[in-house]
């Protein structure tokens, strides 16, 4: 497509988008009666207005029936999770039975790699990306000591080449096939937070199967975002929080996928709980953990039912939407559009102020453009907020912008572009 960097035509994109409606389901932020342009979608997702319905909805069966909300009513919450399952499944290529939502995402990244970084005598070491988001890096260095190992001997970063920001599919398969002998896990983003580079997440689980490793992912960035097959592309586990590109609310409950090949594996440590325990015979409290089959094994404590109201609400406009398939068909757009635009401020400027560090290739990347402001980036970032675009800050010097298909047009971007040459000529003189 010919883009243009006017506000006809990115107009005329908006009215060709069969998703627009879609922007009127939810709030957006707003000062003095001002509505921000929202493109932080990818730190925390905007609210449903159906969201305070569904609230309300289980705020009444907890009012009208108290302790019997848990077997009667129109969805009792001993079983609340199995609609949300059926939802959640074909947002990352699932099983219904592979997914479930409990607790909140790192929460579930540690209880997983109790399960699934199982090192053994030379075995023990940790493949991930460098400069992974710091909740993963603490969780999976705490894990290494957790079994006595050192931080510094058992993990394996991949870092970047020399001068570029992404990582290379070779290099990550490389290093996973030198250090075959000695991998107990490969554990990766699935989109990095930081770059918005998503990684070539079949090449990555077959690279670590050979190897003869488990293959997990931190889906933060990638689920609701891009589309995913982790059953197909035989992942052995995931994990997800539902606060960025599905819209849970904050600190909103995660969801975690175990692969169905592993549902009858005996061996596996689980930190078990009652609400894992298998479902029929769990209020005869018996003595011994005998987990439920599937994902709901992993459960640890009873059903959070507010925080998956929530993400209740989001899933079902996910459902009306078709998933995640027409969702990227328009993200593709969106990011190239962003793409454009910011390098139409370059032209515009006549320097080169702004680099994208996010991959131009559509299928390397998410709903995420980073940008880094070459002088004076912070004031600038500042500058955009102060004028109602929302973004978010990253040190030392990038600009993170996430046009969301669900609720960001091509108006927005156009106008973000606007903005930014207005406050770059300013600022960057
Ligand atoms: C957002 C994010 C987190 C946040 O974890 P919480 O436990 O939900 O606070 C963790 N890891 C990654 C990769 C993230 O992007």
């Amino acid at each position: 497509m010919i883009f243009e960097n006017n506000l006809t035509f990115a107009a005329s994109l908006d009215a060709q988008d069969p998703l627009a409606k879609f922007r009127a389901d939810f709030h957006f932020p707003n000062s003095n009666g001002k509505e921000f342009i929202y493109l932080c979608g990818n730190s925390l997702g905007l609210q449903p207005k159906s969201a305070r319905e569904v609230v309300e909805l289980q705020l009444n069966n907890w009012q009208n029936l108290a302790v019997e909300g848990w077997f009667e009513g129109d969805s009792p919450w001993m079983f609340y999770h199995k609609e949300l399952k059926e939802l959640m499944a074909p947002i990352v290529g699932a099983l219904p039975a592979e997914v479930c939502p409990m607790n909140t995402l790192t929460v579930n990244l540690h209880l997983l790699m109790v399960s699934f970084y199982k090192p053994q005598g030379r075995r023990f070491k940790i493949v991930m990306e460098a400069g992974a988001f710091p909740s993963d890096q603490y969780a999976i260095e705490s894990q290494v000591r957790f079994h006595g190992y050192d931080p510094a001997e058992s993990i394996i970063e991949v870092a970047p080449r020399a001068g570029e920001y992404t990582l290379r599919t070779e290099d990550i398969e490389m290093v996973i096939a030198d250090n075959a002998a000695d991998i107990a896990l490969v554990l990766f983003g699935g989109v990095n937070y930081f770059t918005g580079q998503w990684f070539d997440m079949p090449a990555i689980t077959t690279a670590g199967h050979a190897a003869g490793a488990i293959v997990g992912f931190d889906l933060a960035h990638a689920a609701g975002n891009v589309p995913l097959s982790l059953h197909a592309w035989d992942v052995d586990f995931a994990c997800w929080c539902s606060y960025k590109y599905q819209n849970g609310g904050p600190g909103g409950i995660s969801g975690i996928f175990v692969h169905e090949r592993h549902f009858s594996d005996t061996t596996l440590n689980r930190f078990a709980g009652w609400w894992g325990y298998q479902e029929e015979q769990r209020f005869k409290m018996d003595k011994g953990f005998v987990p439920e089959r599937g994902a709901d094994g992993w459960q640890v404590s009873c059903t959070q039912v507010m925080p998956m109201a929530l993400y209740h609400a989001s899933l079902l406009i996910f459902e009306e939407a078709g998933f995640i398939c027409p969702l990227r068909t328009k993200s593709e757009t969106l990011t190239a559009y962003l793409i454009y635009i910011v390098n139409e401020v370059n032209k515009l400027l006549g320097k080169d102020l702004y680099q994208i560090i996010t991959p131009s290739a559509a299928a390397d990347r998410g709903a995420q453009v980073s940008i880094i402001a070459k002088e004076n980036a912070k004031l600038i970032f500042d500058e955009l907020v102060a004028n109602q675009v929302l973004g978010d800050w990253r040190e030392p010097n990038v600009i993170r912008l996430s046009p969301v298909p669900l609720y960001n047009s091509f108006t927005d971007l156009f106008k973000t572009g606007e903005l930014l040459l207005r406050i770059s000529k300013e600022v960057a003189g």
